[in-house]
């Protein structure tokens, strides 16, 4: 998946963590100091609003 393509998503293995808050202020592990917050990695993303 990410892997293959040559990226990763720093997060951890919580299961209950959603990408949207993590994206929004986390990523605090192991990989921080190597490749930072996972906001430090966003390359793009779609806006939707509450109208779609
Ligand atoms: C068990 C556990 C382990 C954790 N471990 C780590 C860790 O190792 N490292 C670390 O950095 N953090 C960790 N966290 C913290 C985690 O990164 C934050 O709690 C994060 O905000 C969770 O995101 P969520 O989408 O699941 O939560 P939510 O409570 O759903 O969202 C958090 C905030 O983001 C907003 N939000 C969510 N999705 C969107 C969206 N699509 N668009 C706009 N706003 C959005 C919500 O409105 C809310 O204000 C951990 C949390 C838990 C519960």
């Amino acid at each position: 998946m990410l892997a293959g393509q040559g990226y990763m998503a720093p997060f951890g293995d919580s299961p209950t963590v959603g990408i949207g808050g993590i994206t929004l202020g986390g990523g605090i592990g192991p990989l921080q100091r190597t490749v930072g917050l996972v906001s430090d990695n966003l390359i793009e993303l779609e806006m939707v609003d509450a109208k779609g």
